[in-house]
């Protein structure tokens, strides 16, 4: 087996909502090039954990975190961290497609021209990579000036994907990617990350409450869940098919076999 280089390492990483705590002591390794699910009861914390690795968490308030999140041996909760080159490096794709009243292009392109200037013809070939990479092009090509609003939600998704992929991320993020898609537009969504998953370079987490697809997409999986106190806690953590067949915790065994039945 080749040998595991972690793209972050979460250490002893606890998080407050104001004064609330809402999950604490979680370490876990991410492994570049790899696919990590997290899964767990809704509450638990998965989200916020997730936001916690590219700091997206601290758009939402007040909030404290203790404990650390290394991107590539960096600690990113240090003052001095540039969050828009972090943001770039770790993107993330939420639950339902969060597009900006723009054309189809603008959207994918936004993210790039932050990142500096480009001339045209480099630009319209970021574009039209990132968006054949989501496997959208087909689709789009002849709407790229039109509003990106106008797509379908499964298009939607998948040009979120792709605006994320056009500043060529280390690690993608995806919270629930398939949540607010009918059953075709899931399928696309779940055959895009599975042809993502096979470049060795980039590294993917993914939330879903989808058991099955967490079998299908993933390489490492990750339990979440409320202790007594109503505080998340990662509770096992390893590669999928150890969770799924023989894990440690009996919370585990449990939370799998009712899930997947
Ligand atoms: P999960 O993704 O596992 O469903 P979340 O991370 O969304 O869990 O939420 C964990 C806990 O944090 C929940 O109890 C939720 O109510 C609380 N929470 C989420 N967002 C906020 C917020 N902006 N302010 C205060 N509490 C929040």
């Amino acid at each position: 087996m080749n040998q595991l280089i972690s793209a972050i390492k979460v250490k002893n990483l606890s998080f407050y909502y104001n004064t609330q705590k809402i999950f604490q002591n979680v370490s876990m390794d991410i492994y570049q090039g790899k696919v990590t699910a997290i899964i767990g009861p809704s509450g638990c914390g998965k989200s916020t954990f997730v936001k916690c690795l590219n700091r997206m968490i601290e758009l939402e308030g007040k909030v404290r975190v203790e404990g650390g999140v290394e991107f590539f041996n960096q600690n990113i909760y240090e003052r001095r961290v540039n969050l828009t080159r972090l943001r770039r490096q770790v993107s993330i794709v939420l639950p339902k497609p969060n597009l900006f009243p723009m054309s189809v292009y603008d959207n994918v392109a936004y993210g790039v021209k932050i990142l500096g200037w480009h001339p045209k013809a480099e630009l319209d070939r970021i574009v039209e990579s990132a968006i054949k990479d989501a496997d959208l092009w087909e689709e789009v090509k002849n709407k790229l000036h039109k509003s990106a609003l106008d797509l379908s939600g499964g298009q939607q998704q998948r040009l979120c994907i792709a605006r994320a992929l056009a500043v060529k991320p280390q690690v993608i993020l995806m919270d629930e990617p398939c949540f607010a898609l009918d059953p075709i537009a899931r399928i696309k969504v779940e055959g895009l990350i599975q042809r993502l998953r096979l470049r060795s370079e980039l590294t993917m987490v993914i939330i879903s409450h989808n058991l099955q697809q967490v079998q299908r997409l993933s390489d490492f999986t990750a339990l979440f869940y409320t202790n007594e106190n109503r505080i998340g806690e990662m509770i096992e953590f390893g590669t999928t098919n150890k969770i799924f067949t023989n894990p440690l915790d009996s919370r585990t065994r449990d939370y799998i076999s009712y899930h997947l039945n």
